[in-house]
């Protein structure tokens, strides 16, 4: 899955998902990728989150929702989407995934749980270009 939250300067905000689905996956399924809330999710006066990885399960907890409405309660995006996953990780401990998040005056952060650690992309305009970032997943 590829999951994308972009600001511009004048502080629009959208959020997107592109994904190929989970591997075994049976024809018809739709996954969580493009469910408004489990996959992405954006609210123009707090920011964005976006998900990744076994979305038969992540979708029943709404991992984007939940990680925009964290940070709506104050929480930092790396905290927000920590917070989201250790809900999924509380009911499903072998689960595997990731949240991104992005406030909308362009704090970001990520997290991630059930594999080493996940690589995600920012560019804003302190850094210039695409750079990488890893984070160690929990
Ligand atoms: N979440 C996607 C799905 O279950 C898979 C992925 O993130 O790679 O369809």
């Amino acid at each position: 899955t590829i999951g994308m939250i972009t600001i511009d300067k004048s502080g629009h905000i959208a959020g997107g998902t592109s994904t190929n689905g989970a591997i075994h996956k049976v024809p018809g399924r739709v996954g969580d990728s493009p469910i408004p809330g489990s996959g992405v999710y954006v609210d123009k006066h707090i920011g964005g989150a976006a998900a990744t990885g076994d979305g038969d399960v992540m979708m029943r907890f709404m991992p984007a929702l939940l990680a925009v409405e964290l940070m709506r309660n104050g929480l930092a995006p790396d905290k927000a989407a920590e917070t989201a996953l250790r809900q999924i990780a509380s009911y499903y401990s072998n689960f595997m995934g990731a949240v991104v998040a992005v406030t909308i005056s362009g704090e970001y952060g990520a997290a991630c749980h059930g594999f080493d650690k996940f690589p995600y992309s920012v560019v804003n305009s302190e850094l210039k270009t695409v750079t990488v970032m890893n984070v160690p997943c929990f």
